[in-house]
């Protein structure tokens, strides 16, 4: 589209991605409806806000297409099955995600984008590669699921030389034309299987990532799901799947060999068939799976050229986020560790199996996940149990099942104050030694506004605890 003079757009959603969708597309001319499910007070002062810049906003209504529209820009959030979608099948109005919109309009012209996505490890494999771009001396930026808006990033003053982006499964599933430079999918368990409808609609939306990649596919080879989809998409003439491996590399790959990062896949020098990339050490925190997320994000830098000293120095100068394996305090010889980012089971497993005996809290909104497996692998390293929150009772269950020897505290409450109560009880049941985490394997709606608070709750709750010991 180049022509958006007085062209009827209807913006799906109010909020981070809507509100800049429709301020963009009213800007180029467009005559643009802003529609949301939504009726509260936020809600008014955002569409206020709107309504004074000439946009047209209705609350309270998300469902019915309005007259004329031409073509809608939804929300990543906005589920398929949604009327608002039937309506625009049957009229044939296509939707685009708020990527979609950012890509149409300056994508191919401007920076090229590096895309991540995967269950569990986005925002740090991204912010590690901003890090090594940084490092190299190129202008780049984070941006994307990360919490900053693509069209934000591909519309204002900054000039960028490449984009390191995240991307949901939502966003893939809205955004059917985007092509990256290169792209990864870190890995894929199930997640958000109530939104997409099944593992197979999930795994087809974050393939999508792959479709027209220019330089590199790069897949994990731990995860052979991830492979299929570099094989399933349709690439540019030239584009190489990479592989990155915790083992050996063999060519094509990223791998580790002796505590030493090294890069298979694009060696300069020709005399050698390796390049030594950075040390283990390099990667905070040096757990497992984290090092799988600094070969990924080695792999797309080191497909866009750059050399392997930014590698290294990008990795060294990357601290990671609050809420992901933060550890808090000791309190009586027990450590205190905050992963309340670890949303899924997937992200989970990975914390648990870091540390040998622990007290886990866990417990949230489920979103349609299975927790049998997560407790017949980690149930060795169980001291105790505590649950919280609205879906804990299929925790329980998994628990009964695979773990019947490990004490479950079952605290049948979603308040505020259940996270000081759960981390009182969880002080109980430890002894010198052990770890008490907090990786609730479930979203944190049902309690928290979001994540971060949940792990803020945990984090004071702890707090108050070394306070009256
Ligand atoms: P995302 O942006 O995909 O949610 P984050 O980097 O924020 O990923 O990490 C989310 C959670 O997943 C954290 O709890 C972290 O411990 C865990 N995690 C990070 N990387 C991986 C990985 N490669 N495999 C499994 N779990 C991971």
């Amino acid at each position: 589209v180049t022509d958006w003079q007085g062209k009827n757009v209807t913006v799906a959603g109010l909020g981070v991605s809507g509100i800049p969708a429709a301020k963009v597309l009213h800007g180029l001319g467009a005559t643009v409806t802003v529609v949301n499910d939504g009726d509260d007070a936020r809600a008014r002062a955002q569409a206020a806000e709107l309504e004074a810049l000439g946009i047209t906003v209705r609350l309270g209504d998300g469902a019915t297409l309005p007259e004329g529209t031409e073509l809608i820009v939804t929300a990543p959030g906005w589920k398929p099955d949604k009327p608002l979608f039937a309506a625009a099948d049957e009229a044939g109005v296509p939707v685009w995600g708020d990527v979609e919109l950012a890509w149409r309009l300056r994508g191919p012209d401007a920076a090229p984008w590096l895309a991540v996505t995967g269950t569990n490890g986005k925002t740090t494999t991204v912010q590690m590669l901003a890090s090594i771009l940084k490092a190299a001396g190129l202008r780049t930026a984070a941006v994307g699921n990360i919490g900053v808006s693509l069209l934000d990033a591909v519309l204002g003053e900054e000039q960028y030389d490449v984009l390191a982006v995240e991307l949901s499964s939502y966003q893939l599933h809205w955004a059917p034309s985007l092509r990256a430079h290169s792209a990864v999918v870190l890995n894929l368990a199930p997640d958000h299987l109530d939104w997409h409808g099944s593992m197979e609609a999930y795994a087809r939306d974050k393939g999508r990532i792959y479709e027209g990649n220019r330089v590199a596919c790069v897949y994990n080879v731990a995860d052979k799901a991830t492979e299929d989809l570099v094989r399933e998409a349709d690439v540019e003439e030239g584009c190489r799947a990479i592989g990155f491996t915790l083992g050996t590399p063999a060519p094509s790959q990223l791998g580790v060999v002796e505590g030493i990062l090294v890069d298979r896949a694009f060696v300069e020098d020709r005399q050698k068939n390796a390049q030594e990339l950075a040390e283990v050490s390099d990667v905070n925190p040096p757990a497992p799976h984290n090092i799988a997320n600094a070969l990924a994000a080695a792999a797309l830098a080191r497909a866009f050229g750059v050399p392997p000293k930014a590698v290294r120095d990008g990795l060294r100068a990357f601290t990671p986020d609050a809420h992901r394996i933060a550890h808090v305090a000791d309190v009586d010889g027990v450590a205190y560790v905050d992963d309340s980012k670890a949303t899924n089971t997937h992200a989970a497993e990975a914390s648990l199996a870091a540390y040998e005996s622990i007290v886990w809290i866990a417990g949230g909104l489920a979103k349609g996940a299975a927790f049998e497996e997560l407790v017949a692998k980690s149930a060795k390293r169980l001291r105790a149990a505590v649950l919280i929150g609205a879906d804990r009772g299929l925790i329980r269950e998994a628990l009964a099942r695979h773990a019947p020897e490990v004490p479950v505290v079952d605290l049948d409450r979603t308040d505020t104050g259940a996270m000081l109560a759960a981390v009182q009880e969880a002080k109980g049941l430890a002894q010198p030694g052990d770890t008490v985490l907090l990786a609730p394997a479930c979203a944190s709606m049902d309690m928290f506004a979001n994540y971060n608070q949940r792990g803020d709750a945990f984090a004071e709750a702890v707090r108050e605890l070394g306070a009256g010991a």
